[in-house]
């Protein structure tokens, strides 16, 4: 696999096993000042087996999240078009020759699930697709069907997408649709194994395919790329590291990492029985390691965690380093809208089952802002643009201003009586700890809001 030098990550694996508590001790006061890791310092964090340098690590996460990116935690939903898909990965639910009930969105089906997702609440949509024959025409159609939906005063804010990688022409029309984030998850970096997982299909069996559809991206000026591993596939310690040494690629090629890095556990799919069978499933320990790792690791990356994983493992983990979460979310095409689909199967098992209103709820009581917030795309605060603003902690003041902003918007339209009440005594305290400027620009936008106006941002 171009980038991945296979034999490297094992030899920083095995040094990094015999690495003491007082090196990881070094490399977390490193990771205090803010300070992206080496390959090897991350290996050597993934690797320590001591409980209280693990405990030092959550810790250590906790303190950079907070650094960074202030108390915020940004709200999405995914939207599935499509099931049809003509590739055969062998954990999937949509893998070609399973015999499931699929279902291809018409474009009134998604105004209808984009008017139920905004009527909760929603304002950020993740459109994900698996790659059928009418490719990327179809994304467009569903991305400026999305967009033009209003439902009262709101409408989406910022669509991001994770479909097939298509060619440089077909990137250039996502950008032009406005597409912000194009995620990409390369599954498993371990070529071996990727090569058995996706024994065939119509682009997903190449994995320099799949690689080089970021440079694709990029090529066609879409510089917010979301990257990640499907965990499960292969060793934790091997896929966190490989991936990390593509966002060396990344940056090193075009000057900038991936805006997001999600982590997916491999979940149960139907009429799938990988799941049962993989020797390499994550446990919940391993999983926190890697999140806290991760923010370690690339400070100024958002890491994104989806309903996958079961509330208790969402409540732990967020405060190690996540920046977004999925809500509510429905992996079935029209699963939201449509209550005769049953028969459609979802594409794996979701376990966090809890409303936006209870998501929103739950944030609050661990003093996170829930935020709405789609500012710096807007803005064109993206890719090297973002990332000059995170790294001297210029972006967590305004990501809290923004955050405060969109978190009235929704407690005022969707919130239930008692969020409303803990949402306005959070909004309370956090606008008293901000700089008088904020303050006073906080309470502008207040007022308008009272006044009726929506989508204020900084
Ligand atoms: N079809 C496109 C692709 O594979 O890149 C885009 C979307 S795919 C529907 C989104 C992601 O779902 C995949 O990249 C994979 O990581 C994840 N996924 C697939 N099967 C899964 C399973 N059984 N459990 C958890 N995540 C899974
Ligand atoms: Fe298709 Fe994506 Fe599922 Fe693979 S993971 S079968 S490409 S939908």
């Amino acid at each position: 696999m171009h980038y991945i030098d296979e034999q490297k990550i094992h030899e920083l694996l095995t040094a990094a096993a015999a690495s003491s508590v007082e090196d990881a001790g070094r490399i977390l006061a490193k990771a205090r000042t803010l300070t992206r890791l080496t390959l090897a310092e991350t290996a050597t964090l993934l690797s320590v087996r001591n409980p209280q340098t693990i405990n030092d690590i959550y810790q250590t996460a906790s303190f950079v999240k907070d650094a960074i990116y202030g108390r915020r935690v940004v709200m999405f939903a995914p939207m599935y078009i499509t099931s049809f898909c003509s590739n055969r990965c062998v954990y999937c639910a949509f893998t070609a020759d399973n015999n499931i009930t699929r279902r291809h969105l018409s474009i009134d089906d998604i105004r209808r699930e984009t008017v139920g997702l905004l009527n909760s609440g929603h304002k950020r949509i993740l459109v994900v697709a698996g790659e059928e024959p009418s490719g990327v025409d179809f994304y467009i159609e569903a991305i400026k069907a999305i967009y033009g939906v209003r439902a009262g005063n709101n409408a989406v804010k910022r669509i991001n997408i994770n479909c097939a990688p298509v060619a440089v022409d077909d990137f250039l029309k996502l950008k032009a649709a406005g597409i912000g984030t194009f995620q990409i998850f390369q599954e498993t970096y371990h070529e071996q194994t990727y090569r058995q997982v996706h024994p065939a299909g119509t682009s997903k069996h190449d994995p320099d395919n799949r690689l080089d559809a970021v440079d694709r991206a990029f090529a066609a000026g879409i510089d917010d790329i979301g990257v990640g591993v499907l965990y499960g596939l292969y060793d934790w310690r091997f896929d966190t590291l490989a991936m990390l040494m593509h966002v060396e690629a990344m940056e090193q090629r075009h000057g900038v990492g991936p805006h997001t890095i999600s982590v997916p556990r491999l979940e149960p799919a139907a009429g799938i029985d990988f799941f049962e069978k993989t020797p390499y499933k994550v446990s919940d320990e391993d999983f926190k390691r890697i999140v806290a790792v991760l923010r370690l690791s690339v400070p100024y990356t958002g890491i994104i965690l989806s309903t996958r994983e079961e509330p208790a493992m969402r409540d732990a983990v967020i405060n190690l380093g996540v920046s977004q979460i999925s809500a509510a979310s429905c992996t079935t095409p029209g699963g939201y809208t449509d209550a005769d689909g049953d028969a459609v199967a979802g594409q794996f098992k979701t376990s966090d089952h809890r409303s936006l209103n209870e998501m929103v709820s739950v944030l609050i009581g661990h003093n996170n802002i829930p935020s709405f917030c789609a500012a710096c795309y807007r803005k064109e605060r993206t890719g090297a643009a973002f990332m000059a603003l995170a790294k001297p902690g210029a972006i967590k003041t305004m990501c809290n201003v923004n955050a405060l902003i969109t978190l009235k918007e929704y407690l005022e339209d969707f919130a239930s009586p008692e969020v409303r009440r803990t949402g306005y005594e959070l909004i309370r305290r956090y606008q008293n700890d901000l700089p008088p400027e904020e303050q006073r620009i906080l309470e502008k936008m207040f007022t308008a809001i009272d006044a009726g106006a929506r989508d204020q941002y900084v």
